[in-house]
Formats: structure tokens, sequence, C-alpha cells
């Protein structure tokens, strides 16, 4: 091709080699980093009109981000739905998700924990003028209730009170809508995301009943990475102990009327 000289080839070639190589995920080859976390949950993850983000699982992972060598300018964040978890880390559409995540047995044997980095429990939010249902054995007596599809609290529902009527939405925000609106009749997840809802918009929703679970979140990455899991781990410690860990939970949760849980100690194992 005479007529085209090789510097506007050479441009050709950059322009488009150049935006695939931004959007590269893996950690080593690209220079950003993608995150994957709830875009949903207030106090959490949670995305703004204006593509900001703001959590405690947003400032973790942060920290972590950093530590690792991507200032925040460095991270892509991706949303991350309880059901897609495993998905994006085995098809390597994301480098590590914080996003409300247990660590299981049953998801350990497709991907890799790093954490924990906060310990919560199920509990259950109702509308803050319903005096019916006071915990969960209540819900037996015909009472509609959300959860989120490929979340732990749904799975326990199933396994432990199959008498409830649980719908599965796809995000508790959505759970919560319902609720407001009366279409259910309580929603059923971790009691620091319920707790984050609730204070979002004060007066409308109550927690009731103690928590009935043990959620210990982990950062989900994939399988047999175990450098980036110690380093992760590494983060997290160093979180803990200067400081920051104490910070993002009072940013986000300080408000959101629950104590303060105790920073735990990752796994390591
Ligand atoms: N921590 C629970 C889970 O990992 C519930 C919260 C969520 O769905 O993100 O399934």
């Amino acid at each position: 091709m005479p007529s085209i000289s090789k510097r506007v080839w050479g441009a050709l070639a950059l322009a488009v080699a150049l935006p695939l190589a931004l959007t590269s995920c893996g950690g080593d080859s690209g220079d950003k980093i993608v995150i994957g976390t709830k875009f949903d949950q207030p106090g959490l993850g949670l995305r703004s009109p204006d593509g900001s983000m703001s959590g405690f699982d947003v400032d973790v992972a942060r920290y972590i981000a950093n530590e690792l060598g991507y200032p925040e300018d460095k991270i892509e964040w991706k949303e991350a739905p309880s059901a897609q978890r495993e998905n994006l880390i085995q098809n390597g559409q994301v480098d590590f998700i914080v996003a409300t995540y247990s660590i299981t047995d049953a998801r350990k044997e497709k991907v890799d924990f790093a954490g924990p980095y906060l310990i919560t429990g199920q509990s259950l939010l109702v509308r803050a003028d319903d005096d019916e249902i006071t915990g969960e054995a209540s819900l037996q007596n015909n009472k509609k209730l959300c959860s989120v599809a490929g979340s732990t609290p749904a799975q326990r529902i199933k396994d432990k009170y199959p008498g409830v009527q649980l719908q599965e939405y796809e995000t508790y925000s959505e759970c919560v809508e319902a609720l407001k609106n009366g279409a259910i009749d309580a929603v059923s997840t971790d009691e620091v995301i319920l707790a984050g809802y609730a204070a979002q918009q004060p007066g409308v929703f109550k927690i009731v009943g103690e928590p009935f679970s043990e959620e210990r979140y982990g950062i989900g990455l994939k399988k047999g990475d175990s450098e980036l899991r110690s380093k992760i781990d590494d983060a997290i410690v160093k979180m803990e102990q200067d400081g920051s860990w104490k910070k993002a939970w009072d940013d986000n949760l300080g408000g959101a009327g629950i104590p303060a849980p105790t920073p735990p100690q990752p796994d390591r194992n």
C-alpha cells in the first residue's frame, strides 16, 4: 500500500492497541486494577450518580489497591452482584472482589479468599411500623421475605426455614424498595448491609431480632494465587493496625446504629 506511510500504520496500530492495554484487567500487565464491589449498598459499596464510589468495602479495596501499587486513579470499579462473584473472578474480569462476600467452603472450591476483614451476621429488616415480625421464627406465619440470589442468607432461609415464602431478587436495593412499597414484608441479609439501608432512610425501616449466623467477609480472588492473597492479607493487617480500618468503619457505618465490630485476623491458611 504505497499511499499510506509506515508512520500512519504505526499510529493506527497504537490507536488500536492503547485502549486495549488500558482496559486490560491483569494486575501485572495493565496499569489499572479492576476491583469488583457492590454499587447499591449504602455504607458498604455505593456508586453515586456522578460515578464516585463510597463505603466500607470501597475504602478497604482502595487501601489494598494502594498497598499493591495502584492509587485511586488506577482503580477501575466493576459491579459485582452476589450471584456473579465467582464467575467474575474465574473469568478474569476482575482482579479481586470486596463486596460483602462471605467466606464459605462451597465458594472456596471455585475461588480463594484473603481475610476475613469484617465479621457480621444475618438479620432481618422490616418496616418501622411493623409489630408482627420480631425475629426469624415469625416469618413462618405466611410472611413474604426477600433476599438475593446466590447469597448465603437466601440459602440459609431455604435450608432452615422452608416454610417461609422466599423471593429472590438480584440486588438488596430492589428488596428494600419492595419492602418500602409493601410488596414484601421483610428483607434478610447481613446486619451491616441492613443497617446501611436503614441509615439512608431514617424512620422508614428497623432491624429486628438478633443476628442468626456468622458471616466472615473475605476478599475473593483467583484460586491458587497465593502471592496476591498473602499481599492482600498483609494490607488488611496494616489497615487494621494503622487506624485506617477503624476510620473506614466510623466514616461509613459509624452512624448506622450498630456497634463497631472488632477487626478480625486474616486466616492465612
Ligand atoms: N455475605 C452474604 C453473601 O456473601 C450476603 C451479602 C451479599 O449477598 O453480598 O452471600
